[in-house]
């Protein structure tokens, strides 16, 4: 892969990762030892036939390895730029253990950008069965959901309530790591299997739970949008975001852009992060771009960081500040925003996943300079619309309780992707919603 440099791509919100060249896929492709019992599609959540179609970019038949991973994704531009492969199919590759690991996740990305510009490639579809079945959420899971269910043959309508597709990939992830027009280009494709779109549709307010339960079988794919904050004296002074409403000004409402577009955001010149997954690195960078000076400040050391080792590389290359071991305990100001007030954290107990547990050390407080405070801590499901189905059982964090094919509490409604595990990653709501989809085509046939 090939990044653009830290000085030019600082500046803009075009794409980092330069991607792989045909004859580089063709070179990666041939390292594949095409494995009798390949390991690697047992880490794919949507089981796609890695050996088979990394065979036919090696044979330079790009349109079949694209027809193979349409197969089984609808999404592969946005998982082969996005997926945490290396914990997923590469960290399954029995090279890791020898040299490194196919690059399957580029692989992926190579075959579906080289179909973009070639002309998209459309799984076969099931004639139709005259059933009729809801999808809620236009994220990767009612995406997938919605691709699938299609596909097997039923009319599916699609709700969303924001004026685009596209969740978490179009609000959340920036520009940067995943290019807009191809977020676009995958939700067409996924359209064009005959799936009824409908923007602005907040269900449980402008479409009843009654008008949802009138479809022959539901699918929620409402995810995890509401933002957790942690409770600090002075959380309430402005310039103090969630890090999903600073990035959906940012992302969706192009709030880089303000005047020509009506949105705001507060450009911070020095700006906290609080958190280490990839929601803290993708507002740290964003930030950046915005023109601040960037501090991440994460409570565990830097080998806990949950977020991918390739993006917290590229957040340090861009100049952003890591502070481990330390928690904000304050927001300083008074009308305005000064500063964050943070405490050092110890790491001496280990808690019960065998991680050690932060824990303040009195006297230890410290404060840094920031105009700008954003909390990246984690996010729960949307309570909005699974709030208005009292039947529906829920965890104590609020997210729907499904069983392994995705059945709910509530005859014909099944659930998948963060409403069901909290905030995860695109391919386990994908691969969620896929065996939805299976065991609702299941249901619908048996009835
Ligand atoms: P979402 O993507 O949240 O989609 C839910 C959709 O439902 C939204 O469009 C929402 O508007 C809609 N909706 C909600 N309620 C209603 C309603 N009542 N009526 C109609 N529509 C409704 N994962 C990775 O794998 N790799 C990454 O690099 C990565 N980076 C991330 C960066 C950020 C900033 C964030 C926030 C998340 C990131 N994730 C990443 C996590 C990943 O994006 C999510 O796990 C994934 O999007 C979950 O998909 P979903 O379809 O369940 O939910
Ligand atoms: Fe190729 Fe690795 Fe999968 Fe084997 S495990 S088929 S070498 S990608």
């Amino acid at each position: 892969m090939h990044d653009r440099p830290v000085d030019q791509r600082i500046h803009d919100f075009a794409e980092v990762d330069g991607g792989y060249s045909p004859d580089e896929a063709m070179l990666e492709s041939a390292r594949c030892l095409q494995c009798k019992k390949p390991v690697c599609i047992r880490g794919c959540p949507v089981n796609i036939d890695i050996p088979a179609f990394i065979r036919e970019i090696a044979a330079g038949d790009f349109k079949k390895a694209a027809t193979i991973l349409k197969e089984q994704n609808m999404l592969p531009a946005i998982c082969g730029r996005v997926c945490p492969q290396e914990v997923q199919c590469e960290g399954e590759c029995i090279l890791k253990n020898k040299e490194r690991p196919i690059a399957i996740g580029s692989l992926e990305r190579f075959v579906a950008d080289w179909e973009r510009v070639h002309g998209m490639v459309l799984p076969h579809k099931k004639t139709p069965s005259g059933r009729r079945v809801a999808v809620v959420g236009a994220g990767p899971a009612g995406l997938t959901a919605a691709a699938e269910l299609a596909r097997l043959g039923h009319h599916v309508t699609l709700f969303e309530s924001l004026h685009a597709a596209g969740g978490v990939l179009m609000y959340g992830i920036p520009a940067f790591r995943l290019p807009k027009e191809i977020v676009k280009a995958e939700i067409e494709a996924v359209l064009s299997l005959g799936v009824d779109l409908k923007l602005n549709h907040l269900v449980g307010r402008s479409i009843t739970t009654k008008e949802l339960l009138n479809f022959d079988a539901v699918f929620l794919g409402t995810g995890a949008g509401l933002p957790y904050f942690m409770g600090l004296p002075g959380e309430n002074l402005p310039g103090v975001y969630s890090a999903n409403e600073f990035l959906t000004r940012v992302n969706l409402m192009h709030a880089d852009r303000f005047p020509v577009f009506d949105t705001p955001v507060k450009k911070g010149s020095r700006v906290v992060v609080a958190g280490g997954g990839n929601v803290a690195m993708d507002a740290a960078r964003v930030a950046r771009r915005l023109g601040g000076k960037v501090t991440l400040v994460y409570r565990r050391r830097e080998e806990d960081l949950p977020a991918r080792e390739a993006e917290v590389a590229r957040a340090k290359e861009e100049g952003i500040e890591f502070v481990m071991c330390a928690n904000p305990v304050q927001v300083l100001g008074d009308q305005v925003m000064t500063g964050v007030e943070c405490v050092r954290m110890n790491m001496c107990e280990l808690d019960s996943s065998g991680r050690p547990e932060p824990a303040p050390v009195s006297g230890s407080e410290f404060t840094i300079d920031a105009d700008v405070f954003i909390a990246a801590i984690g996010q729960g499901p949307n309570p909005l619309l699974i709030g208005e189905l009292p039947e529906l059982k829920r965890g104590k964090r609020g997210n729907v309780i499904v069983d392994e094919d995705c059945r709910t509490s509530l005859r014909k409604v099944y659930a998948g992707g963060d409403v069901a595990t909290g905030a995860a990653t695109v391919i386990l709501a994908m691969g969620a919603a896929k065996r939805a989809a299976h065991a609702m085509d299941r249901m619908l046939r048996d009835e």
